[in-house]
């Protein structure tokens, strides 16, 4: 599933070719995807210039310089990939782009959980798909402030409340075992009981996981595309998650036998290190 790096990443890919570039083309192969394509969603965009592409949790916001917006959601398992005129849609192709100086992006989705609409860029906040989601966890707004305001008096654990999309929009459940790992905290640990300078390591743990992934999906794919044009998907050396059962890297050669675990917490895998997170 493409966590928030992965967004921002296939983000600067698609700006990298679609940025000041006027929409030729755009042909829907299907009537929708998780949800329907709206009527009015070619006609929107057709003819009209890429102003800047940004990223809202793991929204993709195409800004067009007629007014409106295009949001689109990777889903499970949602890809874009650049090509060019030449490349014919395959059967997951839902979506095709063409934009000038034969750029075709193909919004490929196997499983179809993704999403594209379109909204009035100034009323994007209150769209119905962004109006509800929390802080984007790399936005200037998220300050160990207002995560500990967030955190005061929830009785969950402080694992499920950095997944709750109304507190934090976007983190994932990756980056959240990563983030809890690199600030030492227990995924276990009640939300309200996270204050003081554990918030504080817990917030900039979250951006510095997030901004690294980015970082490292940047390099390992050159110009954010791989060969094939597939934007998003790189893998990264986790410290815990996945890691179920090996020895943690506080205890490398494994001579005090200490492991990272694997726990269930609202149905998702946590993993996490008893030694190294309190
Ligand atoms: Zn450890």
């Amino acid at each position: 599933m493409p966590e928030l790096p992965e967004v921002e990443t296939t983000c600067r890919g698609l700006a990298d070719v679609l940025v000041g570039r006027r929409l030729l083309n755009i042909t829907l192969r299907r009537k929708g995807m998780r949800i329907p394509f709206p009527p009015g969603l070619t006609s929107s965009m057709v003819g009209c210039t890429v102003s800047e592409i940004t990223r809202y949790a793991k929204y993709i916001c195409v800004h067009l310089d007629n007014g409106y917006s295009a949001l689109a959601h990777l889903g499970m398992s949602g890809r874009m990939v650049i090509t060019n005129s030449q490349v014919q849609p395959g059967i997951h192709d839902h979506v095709v782009f063409d934009s000038e100086n034969d750029v075709r992006i193909m919004f490929n989705d196997p499983r179809r959980f993704g999403l594209l609409t379109i909204t009035k860029t100034a009323a994007i906040g209150n769209h119905k798909l962004l109006s509800h989601l929390g802080c984007d966890p790399l936005a200037y707004q998220f300050t160990p402030e207002f995560l500990s305001a967030r955190l005061k008096n929830r009785k969950l654990s402080i694992k499920a409340a950095l997944l709750d999309q109304k507190i934090v929009s976007g983190i994932g459940n990756i980056y959240a075992c990563e983030s809890l790992f690199r600030a030492g905290i227990s995924p276990r640990r009640m939300a309200k009981s996270i204050g003081g300078n554990k918030v504080i390591s817990l917030v900039s743990s979250i951006k510095e996981v997030l901004t690294e992934a980015i970082k490292a999906g940047g390099s390992s794919l050159r110009n954010y595309a791989q060969p094939s044009g597939e934007l998003g998907y790189f893998s990264q050396n986790w410290q815990v998650y996945g890691r179920e059962g090996l020895y943690c890297y506080c205890d490398k050669n494994g001579k005090r036998g200490i492991k990272v675990k694997r726990i269930l917490q609202s149905g998702r895998s946590t993993f996490y290190c008893a030694r190294c997170q309190k």
